[in-house]
């Protein structure tokens, strides 16, 4: 893969880490000393029956989206140091280098197509 390409792709990784970070600050906390664990805040509507049923409802969305916030966090920082490490592109299964095309598309994408496809008819 191309230096510039490795660039390109690393300045997109850090832009949607940024993105995912913020998404996550506003309706969670980050915990101090783990950089990607977030915990969601309950809301607070108010004190009346119906405010109580939309934070409880709200704070299960919340709880959803943190957690795929969290998993985004992870894999950009996977690919981050895969690129500092020089390992970056190479599927994690085959050990075969990623389609260019996939990880410009999703750029923190740790298989190739041949090897998602394989794993999803298995589930
Ligand atoms: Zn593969």
């Amino acid at each position: 893969m191309r230096a510039e390409t490795i660039q390109k792709i690393k300045t997109e990784l850090l832009q949607l880490r940024k993105e995912a970070e913020k998404a996550l600050e506003a309706f969670a906390t980050k915990e101090s000393g783990y950089a990607n664990d977030f915990t969601s805040t309950f809301p607070d509507y108010g004190k009346e029956n119906d405010e109580n049923a939309q934070e409880v409802e709200q704070y299960s969305t919340n709880l959803a989206t943190e957690q795929i916030l969290e998993k985004n966090l992870r894999d950009i920082d996977t690919a981050l140091k895969k690129i500092d490490q020089g390992t970056y592109g190479i599927c994690k299964y085959c050990h075969k280098k990623i389609d260019e095309k996939r990880l410009l598309a999703r750029p923190f994408s740790s298989s190739c197509i041949k090897c998602k496809n394989k794993l999803q008819k298995n589930q």
